[in-house]
């Protein structure tokens, strides 16, 4: 099937299916074999060689999502973006890492690459400018998140790319806030762009799951180190997974449209100081995102006035939940300074812009008077 051709609908439905040639059912047939017929020493079949049918078949699937050559599947978002890290990095090797990235990319750089003397930095901002000031002669991966967590942040793509061309230096992002729908970094010279495909892939808030898209190149020897650590997906987990891509379009699109509607809502709010979503002209970076972004994305973040308590703001409402995790059919909120940033010193957050009344916003697709209704419910029963 000529994939590039097919529109997005039609590439979630139907690039890499798995026609079922015995009984013609609509649907992808489950391989769980372990063992297949030893025909070819290059042609073993194995789970843990990415290679199992219904692997091999979706990746097509996230390759045509991400304009890649090539994809591959994984058990989390921490096995894609640890397995392809460490592809590529040995003793002696330097990273440059975007300063906000996701707490477990953040725990295993720092608690992991140490054993293996591999060095690092972080920046100070998402700045082009300040990435360039790191480089040094043994800098091998340029490493980015954008839309960034909590503050949705945006990092020039284009700029991340052009600059590590330069230098001769890989980059890296991890694509999960925005999705394939709302962002395609490979178009704009991005390497390896990698995915917790438990979020908005998955999207049902019921699978754990992880996805990395690149050239042809890239991923055979991401290939080679993943077979030696292990991180396959079951194939039971790799067809619920299809399953989901089919609406991701669908799915991601609506989460999108709402996610805007809250935030104009929210912004001229007399109990909020400021609301944070790059599709807001008000964001200081809302033409970067416009230029790289398909959509600007389903999280959002906001600051409660300090006379509402986040905590029973949140205990206040009625279906919206709060959650660690986002992107899944339902909207779900979380306060950093409480949970997820709580170890850190008051003085430390305010450094990272977290202030104490800050609450994410994982938008999901019920009505948006719904969840304005129960946002504005909570507010008045908090004050
Ligand atoms: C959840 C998440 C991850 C890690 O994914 P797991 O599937 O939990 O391993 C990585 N990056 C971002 C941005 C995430 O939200």
């Amino acid at each position: 099937m000529k994939t590039k051709k097919l529109g997005i609908n039609s590439i979630c439905v139907h690039t890499g299916e798995i026609e079922d040639q015995q009984y013609k059912g609509a649907v992808s047939p489950i391989y769980v074999s372990t063992s297949f017929a030893f025909d070819d020493i290059d042609e073993k079949r194995y789970p843990r060689y990415y290679n199992t049918p219904n692997q091999q078949e979706l990746s097509k699937k996230i390759a045509a999502l991400e304009h890649t050559d090539s994809a591959m599947i994984f058990s989390s978002g921490m096995a894609a973006i640890s397995h392809s890290m460490m592809a590529f990095l040995k003793t002696g090797d330097h990273v440059i890492l975007q300063q906000v990235i996701y707490g477990g990319t953040f725990n295993f750089v720092v608690k992991e690459f140490e054993k293996f003397g591999i060095e690092y930095t972080f920046t100070d901002s998402s700045k082009v400018d300040d990435f360039k000031n790191l480089i040094q002669k043994n800098t091998k991966i340029i490493y980015i998140e954008t839309p960034s967590n909590p503050l949705l942040g945006i990092t020039d793509l284009k700029g991340i790319a052009d600059l590590a061309k330069e230098n001769g230096i890989m980059t890296m992002i991890d694509n999960t806030f925005a999705s394939p729908i709302n962002q395609n970094p490979y178009d704009f010279g991005i390497d390896i762009v990698a995915h917790s495909a438990t979020k908005y892939m998955g999207g049902h808030s019921d699978i754990s799951a992880g996805a990395v898209a690149a050239s042809n190149d890239h991923i055979e020897q991401i290939w080679s180190t993943a077979i030696n650590y292990g991180g396959n997906l079951s194939d039971y987990t790799v067809w619920l997974l299809e399953r989901s891509l089919k609406t991701l379009n669908l799915r991601v699109k609506e989460q999108t449209r709402v996610a805007q509607l809250i935030a104009e809502h929210l912004e001229n709010h007399n109990d909020i100081d400021r609301v944070y979503y790059p599709g807001l002209k008000s964001h200081e970076d809302y033409e970067l995102a416009k230029k790289q972004m398909k959509g600007f994305g389903a999280m959002l973040s906001f600051e409660l006035k300090s006379h509402i308590d986040p905590m029973e703001f949140q205990r206040n409402l009625e279906f919206i939940k709060p959650s660690m995790s986002l992107a899944g059919l339902e909207s779900t909120t979380v306060s950093p300074a409480q949970t997820t940033h709580a170890l850190l010193s008051e003085e430390e957050r305010l450094d990272r812009g977290i202030k104490n009344g800050l609450i994410r916003f994982s938008t999901g697709i019920e009505e948006p008077e719904d969840l304005i209704e129960d946002i504005e419910r909570a507010i008045h029963k908090t004050k």
